[in-house]
């Protein structure tokens, strides 16, 4: 049965574990389209073009904005990022599972052009010392980017009531449990199905 196409939309500090989590949900779900945002910060150590982000200038993403390429944007730490509205719409179309890593600002935007598609998560740190002790492990920021990160989840936690879900990465094993078991129910819903076209198949294949 095909699926029509949803959005799950993922926030949480920076840190929080949400790219690790999201590698498993590609892992085990088929129709799933992530959708690489464009961004003007630098290449961390291991990143793709491409596949991460899409690295571009500051004058390469003003342009952007200025031609409606983006569906949201939004200043994080000092560094423009942003949703192709174009890339957005085309996996929308092939029924997939389209899911967002953005910030609280781009779910704002996101909500209020396509409310009806989108299942938010919130995933965050058990506590803010913990937070600050994974970014230090993950050593691709230096202190001071990791000292703005950790303020900034503060404000971005103030937000965490606007989202439908809300997950806190203890045991990775157990939180990648959880947002799979979202994403597997979002695609449920009656509002995901095209319940027309199923009616219409299942009655035509009636046993009389
Ligand atoms: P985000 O995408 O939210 O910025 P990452 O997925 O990059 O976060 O995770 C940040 C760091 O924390 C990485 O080094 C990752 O391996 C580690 N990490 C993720 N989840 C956990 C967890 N539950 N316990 C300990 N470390 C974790
Ligand atoms: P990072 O630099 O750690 O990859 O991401 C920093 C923050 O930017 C994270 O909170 C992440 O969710 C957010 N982010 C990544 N891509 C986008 C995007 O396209 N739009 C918005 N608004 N935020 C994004």
């Amino acid at each position: 049965m095909k699926k029509k196409g949803t959005i799950l939309l993922i926030s949480g500090p920076s840190g929080a574990g949400k790219s690790s989590m999201i590698k498993e949900l590609e892992k085990e779900i088929k129709d799933i389209y992530f959708s690489v945002s464009v961004t003007t910060r630098a290449k961390r150590d291991g990143e793709k073009e491409g596949i991460d982000y899409h690295f571009v200038s500051k004058d390469e993403f003003e342009k952007d904005i200025k031609d409606g390429y983006f569906l949201e944007w939004a200043k994080v730490h000092d560094n423009y990022y942003g949703t192709s509205l174009k890339h957005t719409i085309q996996a929308i179309d092939e029924g997939k599972l389209v899911v967002f890593d953005i910030d609280v600002q781009g779910f704002l935007q996101a909500r209020k052009k396509l409310d009806d598609l989108i299942t938010s998560v919130f995933i965050t740190t058990p506590s803010a010392k913990e937070l600050k002790s994974r970014l230090l492990k993950r050593a691709t920021d230096s202190k001071e980017t990791i000292q703005k990160r950790v303020q900034n989840a503060y404000n971005e936690l103030a937000l965490a009531h606007e989202y439908d879900y809300f997950i806190v990465n203890d045991i990775l094993k157990n939180a990648k449990k959880e947002l799979l078991s979202i994403a597997m129910a979002s695609r449920a819903k009656t509002s995901s199905i095209n319940l027309d076209n199923f009616i219409k198949e299942w009655s035509q294949l009636d046993i009389k």
